[in-house]
C-alpha cells in the first residue's frame, strides 16, 4: 500500500529538547504521526504520514466506551555510523495482529506496519536522542472508532503510529526495583485477555499500582487469575529468576504478555551458555529459594527500560532481599550484551536489527 505524506506547514514543526537528560518518558511527540483507516467496505485504505494533531472523535466512538484498543511498543536508535536500526519489529507486528484478534479487530498487514514505521521513523530521524542510553520510542495503535453505543466489533478502526524521543532509563546507573507480589488484585485471568496488549489491562492495573506504591514499592508482580499462587508478570515486564547458571521464567499460558526483549533473554541466555527454563513458578517455593539463598539475581525485561534489576520482593507481611540488593552479575551482562546490539556497539548475531532508509 502507497503511503501518501502530507505537507508539514511552518506553524507544524516543533523545537527539539536540546538537553537529553531533560527528556523523560512519553512526554514529547515528533512533528509527524501515520494514520491508516479501515472500514468493512474498504478495508485498509487512506494511508499517509500528517502533521502530529488531536483526532476528531465523536463522543459515542466505540474505543471510549467499550475499550476496543490495542498498542505495541518498540524502539529506533541511531548509530554512530548514523544508520537507523529497529530491533526486531516483525515480532511486534506479529504482536499486534494476535492482540487484533483477540479484541475482534481487523488484521493489518505485517508489511504495512513495518514498512509505515520505517517510512514514518525516516522521515522523523533529526527527532532521535544519540546520548547514551536514549533512543526513540515508538507507539503504534489501534482503536475503533464507530458512534454507536452498541456493543459490537466497530466497523470503522485507525491504526496509528506516534514517536517520541525517549531518556536514558538508567540515567544515574542501573538501579534495583522494588517489587510486591500483589495478593488481592489480579491482571489477567484464563480467557480473559492477558495475552494481548490492550489498554484496557492497563486500566484495571492502576489500583494495584497506586497502593503498591502507597506502600513504598516500586511496581506490582502478578500472580496468577486462578489460584493466586504462580508468578505471572511485572507492569510492563516479564520476570526472571536466576539460580547460579540457570535463568527461570514463567511459561506462556495465555495470560502472561509474550515479551520481544523476553524472547531475547531466552535466546541470549542460552548463547552465553546457561540453562534457560519457562516453566510454572509457585510463589512460596520461590521466596524459600531466594531466603535459602539460591535465587542470585532476579530481572524483569520489557522494551522501556530493557533490563530491570530487582533488588527486593515483598510477599505477604514478608521482604527478602535479592543479589545483596545490588545489580546481578548475569543482569548487568544480558543488559549490556541486548543495549550493545541495538545500539551497533555489539555485532547482531542473531539477525535482530533492521535499518531504517
Ligand atoms: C509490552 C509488555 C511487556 C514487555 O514486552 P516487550 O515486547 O518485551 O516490550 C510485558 N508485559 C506487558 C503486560 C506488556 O504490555
Amino acid at each position: 500500500m502507497d503511503i501518501s505524506v502530507l505537507p508539514l506547514a511552518a506553524g507544524q514543526m516543533k523545537a527539539k529538547v536540546a538537553d537529553e537528560s531533560q527528556l523523560g518518558f512519553g512526554r514529547i511527540f515528533t512533528d509527524r504521526m501515520l494514520l491508516v483507516e479501515w472500514t468493512a467496505e474498504q478495508g485498509w485504505h487512506n494511508a499517509r504520514i500528517k502533521p502530529y494533531e488531536p483526532f476528531v472523535l465523536d463522543p459515542s466512538a466505540q474505543v471510549f466506551h467499550y475499550a476496543q484498543e490495542i498498542f505495541e511498543g518498540l524502539k529506533a536508535y541511531k548509530w554512530a555510523d548514523g544508520r537507523v536500526a529497529l530491533f526486531r519489529p516483525e515480532k511486534n507486528a506479529r504482536r499486534f495482529n494476535l492482540s487484533a484478534d483477540r479484541l475482534c479487530m481487523p488484521e493489518l498487514p505485517e508489511e504495512l506496519f513495518v514498512e509505515g514505521i520505517k517510512q514514518l521513523v525516516g522521515l522523523e530521524q533529526d527527532w532521535i536522542p544519540t546520548a547514551a542510553g536514549t533512543s526513540l520510542y515508538i507507539r503504534p495503535a489501534m482503536i475503533g472508532v464507530q458512534p454507536v453505543l452498541g456493543v459490537n466489533p466497530s466497523d470503522h478502526y485507525y491504526f496509528f503510529v506516534i514517536l517520541s524521543p525517549v531518556g536514558a532509563y538508567y540515567a544515574a546507573g542501573f538501579k534495583p526495583v522494588s517489587i510486591m507480589v500483589e495478593d488481592h488484585y489480579v491482571r489477567a485471568v484464563p480467557g480473559g485477555t492477558g495475552e494481548a496488549k490492550t489498554g484496557g489491562n492497563y486500566a484495571s492495573s492502576l489500583k494495584a499500582g497506586l497502593e503498591a506504591k502507597k506502600k513504598g514499592f516500586d511496581q506490582v508482580l502478578w500472580l496468577d487469575g486462578r489460584e493466586q499462587r504462580y508468578i505471572e508478570e511485572v507492569g510492563a515486564m516479564n520476570m526472571f529468576f536466576v539460580y547460579g547458571n540457570r535463568i527461570v521464567t514463567s511459561a506462556l499460558n495465555g495470560s502472561i504478555l509474550s515479551g520481544v526483549t523476553r524472547d531475547s533473554v531466552l535466546a541470549l541466555g542460552k548463547k552465553l551458555g546457561c540453562t534457560v527454563e519457562e516453566t510454572k513458578i509457585d510463589v512460596n517455593e520461590l521466596m524459600a529459594d531466594i531466603k535459602a539463598g539460591k535465587v542470585t539475581e532476579a530481572f524483569g525485561s520489557g522494551t522501556a527500560a530493557v533490563i530491570t534489576p530487582v533488588g527486593k520482593l515483598y510477599y505477604k507481611g514478608e521482604t527478602v532481599q535479592l543479589g545483596g540488593g545490588g545489580v546481578g552479575e548475569l543482569t548487568q551482562k544480558l543488559y549490556d550484551t541486548l543495549t550493545g546490539i541495538q545500539t551497533g556497539a555489539l555485532p547482531d548475531e542473531f539477525g535482530w536489527v533492521t535499518f531504517v532508509k
